[in-house]
């Protein structure tokens, strides 16, 4: 039988998998493959996000396994061995034809482009596929023909474009595979490892995926409006890491959920599309991967303080929900959205730390670490990205408290030290007086951080700096 490579990148599944089903259809026998790209950022994320990884190549491996085939690990070590080995693999297995569903990122754009030129030279078949979004960039402009950079616009306009139906054919593998890297020799996993206790909280399989999103289906979606910004409740899927590694593809989740109606519509799969969203962003402007979208915005005088910066890493701000969602986060390797929304207004506004350095703590810490999403909600944070929260509005961590974690449920869980504080008091500790304190358990500066920063101080420096900024810039 012919072969066909397909070359799975993030899209680590044999469902509704638009490549692997086309090769199925042509009557390919299939050479699944995985290549962990150096120097490629969207293929080699944070550590938390390498940790996904490695366990979702040892799950995809042992499906492939059980279907005949073998999972064919390759490693590139140096710049331009990509392609080197991708062309010793076709010759050993004389494979006709290369096929991968798109990805969007612009290092990984180049790469795609550069592979399809040359492998299309030496007369191999190569054809690429929509990659795990809802709708390619390509596709979604508005009425000029320009990319949107608002998120209501983008998301009327896909109205007219359906979402494809998932399917999945029935693949046959290649059987003689000679040799293949090992995934240990991958060197995924942390050296330090902290990432033990993510067994706790997370299945990284396709079995976990189906799971969640079963859950998602019977419990979240239908009360996800209401509940979506509770922090101390299970309110939204927690699919992100699965859907960022493709072990389900978005069309799956919309499917599935589609027949719930239109509350589910306007509420949790609208997210889906603010993820389409970020990556069409990333592929129009792909400069706001690492720069701001709005350029004007380099010249925000940022106060570069390590010292602040890594207080709020450890989540010893002294803000008990900031410091609740860094706990969880560096628990979990995920932190509920309100919550990052939250903490990342904290570091850019009050302790004045640009969003890049917020950017690389998530990047390096969130197993669902995403190079679309975690700028955009960076830069939205900040305010020089697209539909972007104004500078001048400053979340304040004490009302956000109050507002979605009125009893400090989720404080308490992540601050234990914090447990028997009142409600009153939970999310302003500093306002009861030393001897109430010793009575609930905490001495302020020791059992618990005093503020680093004084609310009112760091929101008027906040909006000192972006008055200068303005005055300087427009
Ligand atoms: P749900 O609420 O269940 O939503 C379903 C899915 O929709 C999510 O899994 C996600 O794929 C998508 N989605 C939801 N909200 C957003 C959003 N605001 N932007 C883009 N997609 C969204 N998301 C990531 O996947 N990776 C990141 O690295 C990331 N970094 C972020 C950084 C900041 C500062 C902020 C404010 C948000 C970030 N987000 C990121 C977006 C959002 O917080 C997460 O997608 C969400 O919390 C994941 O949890 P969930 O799967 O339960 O989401």
């Amino acid at each position: 039988m012919k072969k066909c490579i397909v070359w799975l990148r993030n899209d680590l599944r044999l469902q509704d998998n638009l490549a692997l089903n086309a090769a199925a259809s042509l009557g390919y026998e299939i050479i699944p493959i995985y290549i962990l790209e150096e120097g490629n950022q969207a293929s080699n994320i944070g550590e938390a996000s390498q940790w996904w990884l490695h366990h979702a190549l040892v799950d995809l491996s042992q499906q492939i396994k059980q279907a005949g085939g073998k999972l064919v690990l390759l490693k590139q070590s140096k710049q331009g061995d990509l392609l080197e080995q991708l062309e010793n693999l076709i010759e050993q297995y004389q494979a006709e034809a290369v096929y991968w569903n798109r990805r969007y990122e612009p290092e990984s754009i180049k790469i795609d482009t550069l592979v399809k030129e040359k492998l299309k030279l030496s007369g191999i078949e190569v054809t690429s596929f929509v990659g795990n979004i809802l709708n390619e960039p390509q596709v979604i402009k508005n009425k000029s023909g320009k990319p949107f950079q608002v998120f209501t616009p983008f998301w009327k306009s896909t109205k007219v474009h359906p979402v494809q139906a998932p399917k999945t054919e029935k693949l046959i593998f290649f059987g003689e595979i000679q040799n293949t890297l090992n995934i240990d020799s991958l060197g995924l996993l942390p050296s330090f490892r902290w990432d033990a206790k993510f067994h706790l909280y997370w299945e990284p399989t396709r079995d976990g995926a189906e799971k969640k999103l079963t859950e998602t289906h019977s419990e979240i979606a239908k009360d996800y409006l209401e509940t979506r910004d509770i922090p101390s409740l299970s309110g939204t899927s927690m699919l992100a890491p699965w859907l960022h590694y493709g072990q389900l593809s978005v069309r799956e989740i919309y499917a599935k959920l589609s027949d719930l109606g239109e509350e589910v519509h306007i509420g949790y799969l609208r997210q889906l599309y603010w993820r389409d969203f970020a990556h069409h962003l990333m592929y129009h402007f792909p400069h706001s991967l690492k720069d701001c979208l709005r350029k004007e915005y380099e010249f925000f005088p940022w106060n570069y303080d390590e010292n602040l910066a890594v207080k709020w890493q450890k989540g010893e701000t002294g803000y008990p929900i900031i410091d609740a969602g860094m706990r969880q986060l560096w628990e979990t390797g995920w932190m509920h959205n309100r919550v990052r929304m939250i903490v990342a207004s904290f570091l850019v506004k009050h302790l004045l730390q640009d969003w890049r350095t917020g950017q690389a703590w998530f990047d390096h810490t969130l197993l669902d670490a995403d190079l679309a999403n975690n700028a955009m909600g960076w830069q939205w944070s900040a305010g020089c990205g697209a539909d972007a929260a104004p500078y001048f509005r400053v979340f304040n961590p004490v009302l956000q408290g109050e507002k979605f974690d009125p009893d400090g449920d989720y404080v308490k869980k992540y601050l234990p030290e914090l447990s028997k504080l009142p409600k009153k008091y939970i999310h302003k500790p500093w306002e009861l007086n030393e001897i109430e304190l010793k009575m609930y358990g905490v001495e302020l500066g020791v059992d618990y951080p005093e503020p680093i920063v004084e609310l009112r101080a760091g929101r008027d420096q906040a909006l000192a700096a972006f008055k200068k900024f303005k005055s300087q810039t427009y």
